[in-house]
């Protein structure tokens, strides 16, 4: 006897010892679900969890709706036709399934990116948004002087700029028969004013620098599930791995690591992100969690508006059994407030 303890060992960190015993007693007494306790906790090894949960600490840079929006889609309390469904009286009288037509589970997920209620053009942006984050952090951190070819921000209907320009590697499109439109491409060395380089280059004569060497930085941005993210990353870099091998055949000096970037639908950030500041140049520390901020920031806006625009579709054109749910969920002014300031920013 003498020093407290707890399970045989003597307590020396208390909080840290006595939170997953005290939570076993209260998921017992109080017959609390541990569902989402489990999912976030088993998958948050790919999460940057500073920045991912900024959106609620004093000072916070976030309005009130798309915090409780993000809060909500994280905590399983986004209102959808299978909440609605888990939560009924008698199930048999509410349909989990999409009230839009679509054949799949109405989970908080699909009710989200539900392609039938037009949100296509809203996650566009919010990933070309996401990209000219991305770049503008770039061009702060050594490449402000270096031709960036990118593959976003052409939303208004305008064509797209091609990252691998038929130049680049000497063959038209369609012959390549490998994915080729990351969404960044760096020509490092490669001044911006300059006309494109006409083929494959090493080194260029710059009047300023001397000899320089040129070399390409191949850079992709996606939006995922945020305990998914460190597949998201495997995914891209297999997709891209081909074009980087034929990149580097044609005679360019390229980086064979490709930078991918994710964000979470739910305003997470992906840990391995910092890996791929690096090799966009971005070097510290302080500027990776500076940037990992912005991008987690941007993505809890987006998804306020992304839901109310869901939300007003729905309402429109036969949410069905979802209205007295959006009621509900909606007395706290939630996604509504966001969505009559009209167009994001
Ligand atoms: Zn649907």
């Amino acid at each position: 006897m003498g020093l407290p303890s707890c399970e045989g060992e003597i307590l020396t960190k208390p909080k840290t010892q006595l939170r997953p015993v005290v939570r076993e007693w209260m998921r017992r007494r109080y017959k609390y679900g541990v569902q989402l306790h489990d999912v976030w906790t088993e998958n948050s090894d790919g999460i940057d969890l500073g920045p991912s949960n900024r959106h609620w600490k004093v000072g916070a840079p976030l309005r009130r709706p798309a915090v409780k929006t993000v809060f909500r889609m994280r905590n399983g309390d986004y209102m959808c036709q299978y909440l609605l469904n888990l939560h009924a009286k008698n199930p048999d009288t509410v349909d989990p399934t999409c009230p839009l037509g679509c054949p799949f589970i109405d989970s908080w997920r699909h009710t989200f990116l539900c392609e039938k209620s037009g949100v296509r053009d809203l996650v566009t942006a919010r990933h070309n948004r996401a990209c000219e984050i991305v770049e503008a952090a770039m061009r702060q951190s050594g490449h402000q002087a270096w031709m960036i070819l990118r593959n976003y921000g052409k939303v208004d209907g305008g064509p797209e700029e091609k990252t691998v320009p038929p130049w680049m590697l000497g063959w038209e499109r369609g012959e390549r028969q490998v994915p080729d439109k990351p969404d960044f491409v760096v020509i490092k060395g490669w001044r911006r004013t300059w006309p494109p380089p006409e083929g494959p280059v090493m080194h260029v004569k710059d009047a300023d620098e001397g000899e320089v060497s040129v070399s390409l930085v191949l850079g992709e941005l996606k939006y995922a599930d945020d305990i998914d993210m460190p597949r998201k990353h495997e995914m891209a870099r297999e997709k891209y791995a081909p074009l980087i091998r034929q990149l580097a055949e044609a005679g360019w000096r390229v980086n064979d690591r490709l930078a991918t970037v994710v964000v979470g639908h739910r305003a997470c950030v992906s840990k391995e992100n910092a890996e791929s500041f690096t090799i966009l140049g971005i070097q510290t520390q302080r500027k990776h969690t500076e940037l990992q901020e912005k991008l987690a920031k941007s993505a809890a806006e987006w998804a306020g508006y992304i839901v109310a625009h869901t939300r007003r579709y729905r309402a429109k054109h036969g949410g069905g059994g979802s209205a007295a749910g959006e009621g509900g969920l909606d007395t706290g002014g939630g996604g509504r407030r966001a969505g009559n300031r009209g167009v994001p920013p």
